[in-house]
C-alpha cells in the first residue's frame, strides 16, 4: 500500500486543491518547488541546525514506569512538549519559513485558533526578521489572551476576525482572502495537514522527524525500532501525521488517532470528525468534514481548542478508509481524566489536546509485553484555566482519587 500522496495532490479519492483562480499562482509556485527545497542540502542542514539548536530537538521519548505499571504494559512518551514554544507546531513553521525565504517572500500569513500555531509562526518571523500577519476569530482572541500577547509581544500583527462564528474556520478564510490579495511577496504557513495541495503532503514532511526521532530512540531503548501501537490525538492531523509517518508501511505497527468527542458523539458538541462527518470539500481539499445536510458545515465543539476544528486532513480521511489507522474519540471529561492521571504518574501536565491521546489507553486491553508510544503534542500550561476549573467541579475529589 501506497501512502503518499500522487501527482495530482490526492490520496486516493481524498485531497487535491478546490481552490479560487486567483489563489493558483501562488500554489502553484509553493507545488512546484517544495520538493526539490525539501530535498536541497542547504535547505537541510539549517533546517535541521534550527530543529537541533532553536527548538531543542530531538525531543526525548521517555519511559512512563509509573502509568506503564498503572495500564499493565510499557508505555513510552515522545515529548514534543518540551519543543521551544510547547507544541510540535515548531517543526512545521521552521520548515516553512525556510521555504517562504528560499522563494524570495518577505511577508508570512497564517491563522490560529487558540494561538498555538500563531505563537510559533510569530516566533520564527522574529527569528527571520520577517512581518508576521495572524488572522484569529475575534472570539478567540477574547479567549485565548495570554497567546495574543506572546504573539504582538514577537512583533505580529494578530487581525480579530469578525465573520461567521468568528473563531478557527473563519480566520482560515481570511488568511486565504489575504493570500490571494498579495500572491508576491507573501507566504500563508498553513498550521495543520489540512488546506490544497501541496500543503497537506509538505505539513506531514515536516512533522515526520518525529517518528524518524521515535525509530532511533525506541532501537536504542528497547533493542527493536518498533512498538506495537502509536498514539497521537487528532485535530487537523499534524502531530498524528508526524508520528505514524516513517510506520505507515509498517502493517505491524498500530495506528491509533484520537478526536475530541466533546461532550459526547450524539449531544450535538463534538469534534469526532471521522463518526459524524461525510466526505465534502473544506479549506481547499476534498476531505471528511462534519456538515448538515445541505452540505453547510456543522460548528464544531472540544474543550480543548486545538482539536475543535470540522474537517480533517486528506490524509487522515484516506488512513480511515484504508483501515490502516484506527480512528477513536473521547469526552472532555476522559480527556481531564487522563490529563491529571499523566500529571499524577509522571510528573507530566500535557495540553488537552494530548490528553485525548491518553485517554484510550483505557479503553484497550494490552499486553504486558507491548510497547505502546503515546505522542504528547504540547504541554499544558495553556490549560491550567480548565485544569483549574475541572478541580473545582471535581465532587469526588477525583484528582487524588485516580
Ligand atoms: C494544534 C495542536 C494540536 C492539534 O493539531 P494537529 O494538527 O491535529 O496536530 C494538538 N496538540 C497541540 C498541543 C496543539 O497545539
Amino acid at each position: 500500500m501506497n501512502y503518499n500522496v500522487d501527482e495530482k495532490g490526492y490520496y486516493g479519492e481524498f485531497g487535491g486543491a478546490f481552490i479560487p483562480e486567483m489563489m493558483y499562482s501562488n500554489l502553484k509556485e509553493l507545488r512546484d518547488n517544495y520538493i526539490i527545497i525539501l530535498n536541497d542540502e542547504d535547505f537541510k542542514a539549517e533546517y535541521s541546525d534550527l530543529l537541533r539548536n532553536y527548538a531543542g530537538r530531538p525531543s526525548p521519548l521517555f519511559y512512563a514506569k509509573r502509568l506503564s505499571s498503572f495500564h499493565g504494559t510499557n508505555i513510552y512518551l515522545k515529548r514534543e512538549d518540551l519543543n521551544h514554544t510547547g507544541a510540535h507546531k515548531i517543526n512545521n513553521t521552521i520548515g516553512q519559513i525556510l521555504i517562504a525565504k528560499r522563494l524570495g517572500k518577505t511577508r508570512i500569513i497564517a491563522e490560529t485558533g487558540a494561538g498555538q500555531h500563531g505563537v510559533a509562526t510569530a516566533t520564527v518571523c522574529a527569528l527571520m526578521g520577517l512581518k508576521c500577519i495572524v488572522y484569529m476569530g475575534k472570539l478567540d482572541v477574547e479567549r485565548q489572551e495570554p497567546n495574543v500577547m506572546r504573539m504582538k509581544m514577537l512583533g505580529a500583527e494578530v487581525v480579530p476576525v469578525l465573520s461567521g462564528n468568528m473563531t478557527l474556520k473563519d480566520a482560515t478564510n481570511e488568511a486565504i482572502r489575504d493570500w490571494i490579495s498579495n500572491p508576491v511577496d507573501t507566504h500563508y504557513i498553513i498550521g495543520s495537514v489540512v488546506g490544497p495541495h501541496p500543503y497537506p503532503d509538505l505539513v506531514t514532511r515536516l512533522q515526520s522527524v518525529i517518528s524518524e526521532e521515535i525509530k532511533w530512540q525506541l532501537e536504542e531503548q528497547t533493542g527493536f525500532s518498533d512498538p506495537d501501537f502509536i498514539i497521537a490525538c487528532v485535530g487537523g492531523g499534524s502531530n498524528a501525521a508526524g508520528s505514524f509517518y516513517h510506520y505507515l508501511e509498517n502493517e505491524k505497527v498500530k495506528l491509533i488517532a484520537v478526536e475530541a468527542a466533546g461532550k459526547g458523539i450524539d449531544s450535538g458538541e463534538s469534534a469526532a470528525t471521522m463518526v459524524l462527518g461525510h466526505p465534502g470539500v473544506i479549506h481547499g481539499s476534498r476531505t471528511i468534514l462534519m456538515q448538515n445536510d445541505d452540505g453547510q458545515i456543522t460548528e464544531p465543539y472540544s474543550i480543548s481548542a486545538g482539536l475543535d476544528y470540522p474537517g480533517i486532513g486528506p490524509l487522515h480521511a484516506f488512513l480511515h478508509k484504508t483501515g490502516r489507522v484506527s480512528y477513536e474519540h473521547v469526552s472532555d471529561t476522559e480527556a481531564l481524566e487522563a490529563a491529571f492521571r499523566l500529571t499524577q504518574f509522571e510528573g507530566i501536565i500535557p495540553a488537552l489536546e494530548s490528553a485525548h491521546a491518553f485517554a484510550v489507553l483505557g479503553k484497550h486491553k494490552f499486553r504486558k509485553s507491548e510497547v505502546i508510544v503515546v505522542n504528547i503534542s504540547g504541554r499544558g500550561d495553556k490549560d491550567m484555566a480548565a485544569y483549574m476549573n475541572y478541580m473545582k467541579q471535581s465532587v469526588r475529589g477525583k484528582i487524588n482519587d485516580i
